[in-house]
């Protein structure tokens, strides 16, 4: 069932968006070479602690932590723990927030230091197949001109877009209808409608679509081993454009 947000709703989601995006942008001033995947987690949860939030994915499903960090072939959901970032990596750092009752979620792709042209690309790619994805979330369209626009942005450019992963609807639950994949057809699947809360994610790959996971149960890596990249924001639909939830 699709849930339509009231104003009070939105509020909510506004407030708890923005600690979300200031926790991203908090650990990018800090992310350096040297520094343990752990040390990133422990900044995100006492950040959330002190805006008053509560980091939705610890204990969810039983992952063990308030951030999901993914290093270059990662793709998402990658555990926080002793692994040294160097020179050159790519990290998605990927953030959900609770604050009263309401759930924000967004992530974004950074590079660690200097990094190749090749992983600089890629990360532009994804971006834009978010902002893509974005154009087409209004009142009126479909979640597939949403999933279309992503795949088309990504694939023109060479890239692939992850397949088993997917956007969603979100409120006061992490994850809530409707599913918005990132990739599809124009003009199929759920009608958007004004009040619907959405978190897009396009994760993009070098090369094919295809993942695993690893030992761990968590971490989703690209099958063939190169680099992937993702962005996401939690937006509201509205007429023309939407309204990004997660930002400053
Ligand atoms: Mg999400």
């Amino acid at each position: 069932m699709i849930v339509l947000k009231s104003s009070w709703e939105l509020a909510r989601m506004r407030e708890a968006g923005r600690i979300v995006a200031q926790a991203l942008a908090y650990l990018v001033e800090r992310i350096r070479p040297g520094m343990a995947t752990r040390e990133l987690d422990l900044l995100t949860e006492a950040f959330i602690n002190r805006k008053g939030g509560v980091p939705s994915f610890k204990g969810y499903r039983g992952f063990p932590a308030s951030l999901c960090v993914s290093v270059n072939e990662e793709v998402v959901h990658g555990i926080p723990g002793p692994r040294i970032l160097k020179e050159g990596d790519i990290v998605s750092l990927d953030i959900g927030v609770i604050y009263k009752g309401y759930q924000g979620d967004a992530a974004l792709t950074v590079g660690v230091g200097e990094i190749s042209e090749e992983a600089k690309d890629l990360i532009a790619t994804a971006r834009g197949a978010l902002l893509a994805g974005m154009a087409q979330a209004r009142d009126g369209l479909h979640v597939g001109d949403i999933s279309w626009a992503i795949q088309q942005y990504a694939e023109s450019r060479g890239y692939s877009v992850v397949r088993e992963y997917t956007g969603h609807g979100i409120g006061r639950q992490m994850h809530e209808d409707p599913q918005v994949p990132n990739f599809g057809q124009p003009g199929r699947g759920p009608a958007l409608k004004a009040g619907m809360t959405l978190a897009l994610e396009p994760m993009v790959n070098v090369g094919g679509y295809l993942t695993r996971i690893r030992d761990d149960n968590w971490t989703v890596v690209t099958d063939n081993g190169k680099l992937s990249a993702h962005f996401e924001h939690t937006i509201a639909i509205r007429q023309g454009e939407p309204e990004i939830l997660t930002v400053l």
